[in-house]
């Protein structure tokens, strides 16, 4: 008789079905459960690892006492990931300071890494809300410490007339934008007056004169102009001992002229108002790269500082400097007088920045190429 119980059939099947899920459970799931830590003496604190993106919820990464991490799901993971928190990769930038206002410098700079072929073109460009093109310049490179570590570094003016509001500094190629950082331009008023000129300086601010235009085509050559070299990093110091001040950086003037028309233009430096024979001294290490008379700004010495970076002095009695002479910061350039247009003795002491004229005060508060000061607004954006 043929033995067809399905009971016993039924229990021998449950039986073999239980052995084959204990004998998955201890050949599969167990050894995937993650052992126990045992911290021991001196043993590190385990580290978690969480991958994302991959169909689940993270996974923890595991070790052993004091052996590397291993992530167990991850077979494609051989070496193990550095104990220390990664070091960041990758260029980066600067821009500062982020809040300035019109008529103030500004620093750009970028890491050495990002240097390449092309680099070299970089400028970097200051855009206003509306897209407009305020001001630019070319970078240079910068040694920041012994061991060699460079930078690529402008320095840039807001202008004078800038709205105060939020600003773009772009680091572009020739078509090609490489980096947008932000900066945060404040209004910023300015003092207006009106200057009655004499016959003598009527004469000099308006009778059409070649000579003229040749020496400001000149001025601007010079001005224009981005070197390599670095005289001074330092803060600016005023050239002349007196606190005096008879005109702005950015006054708005009307000048009256003596057929009773006028003019308006804006006054690009600080007018100190001393009597003629005091000493003017360089406001920091340089190079004399110009030094005689001209008809509107009389007896004048220019100083460049830093790639792009220039000071000027004007109206002086006398010059003691040569065109080409390497200066350090506090040399005696000349005295003060009132030669060209000037309706009394007084310096004239401007700077500009890549063709901009340039708030002088701001020199003195800060220095514009300070090592540690560009190590540590360099990031990462
Ligand atoms: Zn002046």
């Amino acid at each position: 008789m043929k033995y067809n119980s399905p009971l016993i059939h039924t229990s021998q099947k449950k039986i073999l079905l239980k052995f084959f899920w204990l004998t998955f459970f201890c050949l599969f799931i167990l050894p995937l459960s993650p052992p126990r830590i045992i911290a021991g003496a001196g043993a590190e604190p385990s580290r978690e690892n969480t991958r994302q993106g991959e169909g689940g919820s993270g996974t923890a990464a595991f070790r052993g006492n004091g052996g590397p991490a291993i992530d167990p799901y991850d077979p494609v993971q051989i070496s193990p990931p550095p104990l220390s928190p990664a070091p960041e990769k990758g260029p980066r930038f600067a821009a500062f300071p982020e809040n300035l206002l019109p008529g103030e410098p500004l620093t750009v700079a970028y890491s050495d890494d990002f240097s390449g072929p092309g680099s070299k073109d970089f400028r970097a460009v200051l855009i206003d809300s509306g897209g407009r093109r305020l001001a630019k310049a070319a970078f240079f490179d910068f040694t920041l410490d012994e061991a060699g570590q460079t930078v690529k570094a402008a320095i840039l003016s807001v202008p004078r007339s800038a709205p105060g509001e939020p600003m773009t500094i772009r680091i572009e190629a020739a078509n090609r934008v490489i980096k947008d950082l932000p900066v945060l331009v404040g209004k910023r008023a300015f003092i207006s007056e009106t200057i009655a000129l004499d016959e003598k300086n009527t004469e000099i601010r308006t009778a059409p004169d070649p000579k003229k235009t040749g020496e400001a085509e000149q001025l601007w050559a010079i001005l224009s102009r981005t070197g390599p070299d670095i005289f001074s990093g330092a803060l600016f110091t005023p050239p002349v001992t007196s606190t005096r001040r008879t005109g702005f950086f950015g006054d708005r003037r009307v000048f009256q002229y003596v057929d009773g028309s006028s003019e308006t233009s804006i006054h690009t430096g600080i007018d100190y108002g001393v009597p003629k024979g005091a000493a003017v001294r360089a406001c920091a290490s340089g190079k004399v790269v110009l030094a005689r008379s001209r008809i509107v700004t009389g007896n004048s010495v220019v100083l460049e500082h830093l790639p792009g970076v220039y000071s000027l002095y004007y109206h002086l009695d006398s010059i003691e400097v040569s065109k080409g002479d390497i200066v350090d910061a506090g040399v005696l350039l000349g005295l003060s007088g009132a030669t060209g247009l000037a309706t009394g003795p007084h310096l004239h002491w401007e700077i500009r920045v890549s063709g901009e004229y340039s708030d002088p005060d701001a020199f003195m508060r800060r220095a514009v190429l300070d090592k540690d000061e560009i190590l540590s607004n360099l990031k990462l954006y």
